[in-house]
Parts: C-alpha cells; sequence; structure tokens
C-alpha cells in the first residue's frame, strides 16, 4: 500500500507540484488549499465543489492529520479553553484558548518539550524532545477554530506563547506564518499574530530579513545579566545588550511596538533595583511591559510574590518610572493555565497507572475539575 502523504505539511507551492503531477488544475489547487487552510476541513468529502473523482484521487494520495483530544478543560472563571493533545507518536502539547469578549486567543505550542530549561519553566523540566511539524503547529489552530466556527465564532488573535522556543523551530513556524497570513488561508494580520521568544538573536534577525516581522514578546525578566543569567541560560549566549540591539532593529524595520515580558519571581528580579535597570533597557523603545506573577510549578524552587510586593513592582514601573506597563490578569487559574503544567500533571498520571495508585490521582482530579 502506497503511502499517503500528510497534506497539511505542504505549501501552496508543494500542493501545486503534486496535485498538478495528480492531474488537477490550477483552480482545483487554488480550491483544495481554501479548504484546508480557509475552512479548516477534516475530511475531503467535506470539499463540495470538488468532483467525486478528485475527492477519490485525494484520498488515494493524502491524508487530513488531526489531533486527538486527551483532555479539554473549561474554566468556570473566565472561560479560558485548555487543549491536551495527544501527537502520532504519544507525545502530549497543550493549546490554551483564551477569550476576551469577542477576541478569541489561541495560544499554540511549537516544540515538545524545551531546549531552553529556564528555571521557572515546566516545559523545560526534561529538556527537548522533539520538533513540531508543520501541520502539528497547524492542526493546534484549525482544531479550535473547527470548535469556534460551529458556535459562530472565529480566532481573532495567534499567540506562539505555548510549550517550547518557537525560534528554535523556526522553518516551520515561518511556513506555519505564511499559511496562515495568506488570502486563501485564515488571512490574518501580521499585527495578530505573537511570538513569544526567550531571546534567540540570529533568528530574530532571520524573522527580519524573511519580512516576516509579526508581533514579537520578548521574555526579558530581568533587568540585568547577573541575573537573568541564572534563570534562562541562553542569556550566557545572547546577553541582553546584544538583544536590545538586534529589537531595535526589529523595531525600526517593521515599526512594531515591543512587548517585554516579566515574570514576577518572590525576592528575585522583583526588587526596586531591579525595575531600575530594566527602564534604562527599555526607555529608548516604544514598548510595553507585561508582568506576569509567576505561576509556581511543582519541583521547581521559585515563588510568587505576594500581593503586596506584585503591587510595589508595578506601581513603581507605572508611576515613579512612567513606563507603559501591565499586570497580567490570571487566565484560566482553575486548569492549570500557565506553560507546561497540564502536561505535568497527565504525566504523573500515567507514572501513578504504574504505581497502581491512578485511582487516587484521578479522585484529585476530579475535584479540581
Ligand atoms: N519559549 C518562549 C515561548 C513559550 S513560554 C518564551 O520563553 O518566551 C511563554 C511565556 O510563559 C514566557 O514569557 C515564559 O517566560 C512564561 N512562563 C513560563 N513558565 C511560566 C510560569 N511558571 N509562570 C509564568 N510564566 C511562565
Ligand atoms: Fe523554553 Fe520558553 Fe519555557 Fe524557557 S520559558 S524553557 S524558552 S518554553
Amino acid at each position: 500500500m502506497k503511502t499517503k502523504i500528510d497534506i497539511l505539511k505542504m505549501n501552496y507551492f508543494d500542493l501545486e507540484n503534486s496535485c498538478l503531477e495528480l492531474g488537477f488544475k490550477k483552480f482545483n489547487v487554488k480550491q483544495i488549499y481554501n479548504w484546508l487552510h480557509q475552512k479548516n476541513v477534516d475530511k475531503f468529502e467535506k470539499m463540495t465543489n470538488i468532483s467525486k473523482k478528485n475527492i477519490e484521487i485525494l484520498n488515494d494520495n493524502f491524508l487530513i492529520p488531526s489531533l486527538k483530544v486527551v483532555e479539554h478543560q473549561i474554566s468556570r472563571i473566565d472561560g479560558t479553553e485548555k487543549y491536551l493533545f495527544e501527537l502520532h507518536d504519544g507525545k502530549l502539547i497543550e493549546t490554551v484558548l483564551m477569550k476576551h469578549k469577542d477576541r478569541n486567543t489561541i495560544c499554540v505550542s511549537s516544540q515538545v518539550g524545551c531546549a531552553v530549561r529556564c528555571s521557572f519553566c515546566a516545559t523545560g523540566i526534561n529538556g527537548f524532545k522533539r520538533d513540531l511539524t508543520l501541520d502539528e503547529i497547524l492542526s493546534q489552530i484549525y482544531h479550535i477554530q473547527r470548535e469556534l466556527v460551529s458556535k459562530d465564532e472565529k480566532v481573532r488573535n495567534i499567540v506562539f506563547m505555548g510549550m517550547g522556543e518557537p525560534l528554535l523551530n523556526l522553518d516551520n513556524v515561518i511556513e506555519s506564518l505564511k499559511i496562515l497570513i495568506s488570502e486563501e488561508g485564515l488571512n490574518l494580520s501580521k499585527r495578530r499574530i505573537t511570538i513569544s521568544t526567550s531571546g534567540i538573536i540570529p533568528q530574530i534577525e532571520r524573522l527580519i530579513e524573511e519580512d516576516m516581522t509579526v508581533e514579537l514578546a520578548l521574555s526579558l525578566h530581568a533587568g540585568s545579566n547577573e541575573i537573568r543569567k541564572n534563570i534562562i541560560p541562553i542569556n550566557v549566549k545572547y546577553p541582553i545588550e546584544d538583544l536590545m540591539k538586534v529589537l531595535w532593529k526589529y523595531q525600526k524595520t517593521s515599526g512594531r511596538r515591543i512587548t517585554f515580558e516579566y515574570i514576577l519571581i518572590n525576592n528575585l528580579n522583583d526588587t526596586i533595583e531591579e525595575a531600575k535597570k530594566l527602564k534604562e533597557l527599555v526607555k529608548d523603545f516604544d514598548c510595553i511591559i507585561n508582568i506576569i506573577p509567576y505561576n509556581p510549578v511543582e519541583g521547581l524552587n521559585h515563588e510568587r510574590p505576594s500581593r503586596n510586593r506584585i503591587f510595589k513592582f508595578y506601581n513603581y514601573l507605572k508611576d515613579d518610572l512612567r513606563l507603559n506597563v501591565t499586570l497580567r490578569g490570571e487566565k484560566g487559574t482553575d486548569i492549570d493555565g500557565a506553560c507546561g503544567q497540564l502536561r505535568q500533571k497527565q504525566k504523573k498520571l500515567k507514572l501513578d497507572v504504574k504505581n497502581g495508585n491512578l485511582e487516587e490521582k484521578i479522585i484529585i482530579k476530579n475535584e479540581k475539575n
């Protein structure tokens, strides 16, 4: 039996080549691409303007891959939805749908695990497993978009802030961006897509070179190399001063406002001294600083500051230093909205099956749900 090609792994050019070889007309290719990437169908049979014969050819040669939903949780607090997907090799990733009025934002994963291994992050705990393929990136969005469309809604924004470092899987991320912004795809503007990164300088350069300057969120988390290098190991290779240079270039070429993410960790980066250093770094940028109180991760040695400390830091940046700053409201706290945490729990569940005490864990889990 011949192996079928995963059709969501193909960009327009590849799809056109394959389809023309199989005898399709050029206008068919456009129709098929549109069904896949704009209407996000999960079966060729749903392509109603494609002939029966051609659908048969598509079924014989291609498959539309889909992700298996292992868990789907909906927050009772704010409606945030969290999906745990299983990939074809059994690996697990998570995707989050955040809802703010009519603005549906999907937070996608780009890798299984992460090689950057920040000291505070659940995704990095076990290091890097593998990159997500193009279809695995797109399928997270298309799965959720199908559910939204069935409720007369649609995705408005996409943020690469799930598991993994998107700039370390840049080939696939760029291919996905090209498809997501294409007219025959979801037709999202670059303004509606954000990449969050720990700061991989050559890859930020590449975004500039390839004119893929979507919104950029830089995970800064400190005002000095002394502190940043202890929590984001890659800072040794790409220190803050070099990062600021490339961000400056990014802003000058794209005209985009930069978001600086700053997770606030107790007694580490939440001091007035660090706030002053932060101001020096960002003062010339058109930027916004997004303060995110740290979400504690089991097994990691960091704490969230008290409410008092959080507001002291935030108010100091806002009122004393006059910076453009927001304090991120928590999303889906009842469903472990923070990066990588649901997957951790699921893994623990599997472990406990081996130890023979799954029952106990499930009860705890149900209580939480
Ligand atoms: N690798 C990219 C994108 C994924 S992480 C990056 O690091 O930017 C997305 C954001 O979640 C980053 O700003 C990251 O620092 C933050 N984050 C990770 N673990 C967190 C936690 N436990 N609590 C709060 N924010 C966290
Ligand atoms: Fe990787 Fe981002 Fe987590 Fe750091 S915070 S380990 S870069 S996913």
